[in-house]
């Protein structure tokens, strides 16, 4: 399978095709265009295309060939900065918030999986978080989860080469074959009259406020009332919030 300039294959790419798409091809009308195709993007479009929206997804790639294709698809309501971090920086209040996010997206995948009746291997597992031996925050972490709501206890490791190390089991985790998924969740949102569109980079997104244009590079455009940017890395010039070279780019250059 084609994918974005990965030096490393995945499971997932290396086991499924993912629905191809036409590049657009005609200036063209929605609701909301969304940009990126991968989990986040596809997930936003099918929620939207389910509400009655007209969606148009725009993805230089194929669906699923950013980091979604790459990812090892936990489905895991445990952040990775850890709930105790959270209560430092947002407080009690913010972490729980947090956590009920978190929590919530894992319920919303496996309800939308049931009502599309989707075959991507979901499963319900628990998570099993190691610690170093001497590591304190291990205790720090197990309070400040159940703190959050989490259903977490102290475990003894699953892993014979894990053993010397403390360890906090989640419930409530679970796992799937994330291609398989947003495949499915693609021709959803296509059931739907929503409209994708792969190998079609966007090189520009203009803001007039009544509506949005965006632009792509082969110089056709969606103008849209409302655009959602799920790129992972930004796109647009709103905000410099960090200078970052797209891997894909820096690999087309070389
Ligand atoms: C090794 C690894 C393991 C991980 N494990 C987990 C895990 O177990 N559980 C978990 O929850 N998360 C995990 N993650 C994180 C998770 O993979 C990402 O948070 C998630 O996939 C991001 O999805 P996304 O849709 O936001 O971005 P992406 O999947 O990167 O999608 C963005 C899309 O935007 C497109 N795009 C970008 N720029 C443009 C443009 N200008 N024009 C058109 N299209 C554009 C790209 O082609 C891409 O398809 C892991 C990540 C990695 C790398």
């Amino acid at each position: 399978m084609e994918i974005d300039c990965a030096k490393t294959l995945s499971v997932w790419t290396d086991t499924f095709k993912v629905s191809e798409f036409d590049s657009l091809k005609e200036n063209m009308e929605a609701d909301v265009c969304i940009v990126g195709a991968g989990i986040s993007g596809i997930t936003c479009a099918y929620l939207l295309a389910a509400a009655g929206k007209k969606v148009i997804v725009l993805d230089d790639g194929i669906i699923g060939g950013g980091e979604t294709g790459n990812t090892t698809a936990h489905i895991t309501s445990v952040i990775d900065d850890r709930f105790s971090r959270m209560e430092k920086i947002h407080g009690k209040e913010g972490a729980q918030i947090a956590s009920q996010s978190q929590r919530a997206a894992v319920y919303e995948i496996e309800k939308i999986i049931k009502k599309e009746n989707i075959l991507c291997d979901f499963k319900k597992v628990d998570g099993y978080l190691f610690f170093g031996a001497d590591d304190t925050l291990f205790i720090d972490e197990h309070e400040a989860a159940m703190r959050v709501g989490m259903e977490v206890e102290i475990s003894n490791s699953p892993l014979k080469s894990f053993r010397d190390h403390n360890t906090l089991k989640f419930s409530g985790q679970a796992q799937f074959h994330v291609l398989k998924y947003i495949s499915a969740l693609a021709d959803a949102i296509v059931r739907m009259n929503g409209k994708i569109f792969t190998g079609t980079f966007v090189n520009s997104i203009d803001d007039n406020k009544e509506n949005v244009i965006i632009k792509t590079r082969s110089g056709f455009c969606v103008n849209t009332h409302d655009a959602v940017i799920a790129t992972n890395s930004p796109v647009s010039d709103y905000l410099a919030i960090h200078k970052a070279v797209r891997i894909q780019d820096l690999c087309h250059r070389i």
